[in-house]
């Protein structure tokens, strides 16, 4: 029988015809058929719902929300529903939304560069304790995330936040998110560049423009100009990573396409070196390409990394030069590998000017608005008011004299937030989890914290460098696929056949120059009761076979 001339025979050249159809690509006049998002997205920017949530659902509550608000263009303004309590992780996949949704929200504050003043972290402490239960989390974006906040109270958060120049724009949904900063930028005395002007000029043109409010998906982006490349710069839609170039001097090198969750890519070099005052002109042009003919058609394909993939680096540059730039971007070189595996600047270090910065450990980033105002009291009596986040969950006090470093970290200290913390405090991260995310199928937080206290009593010698990080479902939030033990939560099976809460296993993920993803050791997954026996197991074995140098 003859095959059907308008339906290509095999999956692979149905896909190729579909992708020939059209990817959603507006560069190329494909505006139609809108998915979901991409229809509630071109009915109303999802800036505008920030207007209702003042004038309308903050005074008549929960109930009022349109639904393309509650759970589309709420994230514009930071806002996510949190999952209800007591829905156990086998229901994640099975239930509606509207089940899952209760009647709080997560809310994300963006601090780009990851710079916080005392008087913004109490602010940011205060709106823990008076609206969000006394909760705060450190994301690994460096943000800040609340939870149990009520619609009723945002318009008076806002107010708050705004007032010490902090902000929730953008902090989710498809649109240019926070931009990672070195934490240590303008402070470190190895520093390449400090990039801090290319983020306040990128937040300046870009977050809140609605030229920029629709993209494809969310547009992740990094700039640090430390040897150490501490942003995780490899998993970001764009990033500009510090680099010496032999004739023009420090500037960055140009990395896009990087991004976790399905599909994962690390980013690829474009080889261009950018000046300094022309990286917001660069980060422009590149999420310009991503919102002309990033792919909008499947949300699973529509993040930067799948274009690039498509295109390569070599087209990717030159679209970038003759369409947005207008001129040739300066060839330049690589970064170099970083001397040390730590990225996360805990610890007591020099500064430039000859004062300190202190970075200290919470476990797995889990603060509270009462702790975060002690240490913004704490870092106002033995620095200068000046603190950072970093992308571990960390934090860090700068511009601490000599002699206040001692005193500084026993303070810190006596808020468990320790600045000599055990490899397993310093290296585990953990993702929001079951308790408040709707997608989760898993426990993280309290998860990891027993982790890192049972792993300290059973092998307190350990001393290596070493990233655990766990995370609530198959997505990426915290970066399982670049950790040297990755755990993707997950329902397993127990001795007994009975389905419980566990972790699919990944090993051997890194980032840096050697960056690539951890193997999936196959048919490896532990349950959360077997966890430290396990992680035990790897690292014992870890210490008794390596080769001299072996991560
Ligand atoms: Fe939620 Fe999954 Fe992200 Fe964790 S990794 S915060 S469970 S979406």
């Amino acid at each position: 029988m003859a095959s059907n001339p308008e339906k290509p025979a095999t999956a692979t050249a149905r896909r190729k015809a579909g992708r020939h159809r059209g990817e959603g690509q507006w560069a190329v006049g494909h505006f139609t058929p809108l998915n979901g998002n991409e229809q509630f997205k071109k009915d109303d920017d999802g800036l505008n719902v920030r207007t209702r949530i003042e004038t309308i659902y903050s005074k008549a509550g929960f109930q009022s929300i349109d639904p393309n608000d509650l759970r589309g263009r709420m994230r514009w303004w930071g806002l996510y529903t949190q999952r209800k309590p007591g829905i156990d992780g086998g229901k994640t996949a099975i239930l509606e939304p509207e089940e899952l949704d209760d009647e709080f929200f997560m809310l994300r504050v963006r601090i780009d560069g990851g710079r916080l003043t005392t008087a913004q972290l109490r602010v940011i402490g205060e709106i823990s304790q008076e609206f969000a239960r006394g909760t705060a989390d450190i994301t690994d974006r460096q943000n800040i995330q609340y939870h149990w906040i009520r619609i009723e109270d945002m318009p008076e958060i806002w107010r708050r936040l705004e007032e010490v120049g902090l902000s929730t724009t953008e902090a989710c949904g498809d649109t240019p998110r926070v931009v990672l900063g070195s934490p240590v930028a303008g402070i470190a005395e190895d520093e390449i560049i400090d990039g801090t002007p290319a983020i306040d000029e990128i937040y300046r043109r870009i977050v809140g423009n609605k030229d920029f409010s629709n993209l494809p998906r969310k547009f992740k982006s990094a700039i640090s100009g430390s040897p150490l490349l501490d942003v995780a710069h490899e998993i970001n839609d764009i990033a500009f990573v510090g680099v010496e170039h032999p004739e023009h001097g420090p500037g960055f090198d140009l990395w896009v396409g990087g991004g976790l969750s399905t599909n994962p890519k690390i980013g690829v070099r474009l080889g261009a070196w950018v000046p300094l005052d022309e990286v917001p002109d660069v980060y422009e042009g590149v999420i310009s390409i991503f919102r002309d003919y990033g792919y909008r058609r499947l949300r699973n394909r529509a993040r930067l990394k799948f274009l690039v993939a498509d295109w390569g680096a070599e087209k990717f540059r030159k679209v970038l030069e003759d369409e947005y730039l207008k001129r040739p971007l300066v060839d330049g070189p690589a970064p170099a590998q970083p001397v040390q595996r730590w990225r996360d600047h805990v610890g007591v270090h020099r500064q430039q000017d000859g004062r300190y910065y202190v970075g200290f450990a919470p476990r797995v980033g889990r603060v509270d608005g009462a702790t975060l105002t002690k240490i913004a009291d704490v870092a106002e009596a033995h620095g200068s008011g000046r603190l950072r986040t970093t992308v571990e969950q960390k934090m860090i006090v700068l511009d601490v004299e000599q002699d206040q470093v001692e005193s500084l970290s026993s303070a810190l200290e006596a808020l468990d937030l320790t600045v000599r913390p055990s490899s397993f405090r310093r290296g585990t991260m953990a993702c929001t989890g079951i308790e408040f995310c709707k997608l989760a199928i898993v426990e993280t937080k309290a998860r990891g914290a027993s982790l890192i206290d049972e792993l300290e009593r059973r092998i307190p010698e350990f001393d290596e460098p070493i990233t655990i990080n766990i995370n609530g479902c198959p997505n990426a939030c915290a970066r399982i696929q670049v950790a040297d033990i990755g755990l993707k939560g997950q329902l397993v099976l127990d001795d007994d056949g009975n389905q419980v809460e566990g972790y699919q296993v990944h090993l051997g993920g890194a980032l840096g120059l050697e960056a690539g993803f951890g193997r999936k050791v196959r048919g490896l997954k532990v349950t959360s009761d077997e966890l430290p026996d396990y992680v035990e197991r790897v690292l014992r074995r870890f210490q008794k076979e390596r080769e001299e140098g072996e991560r």
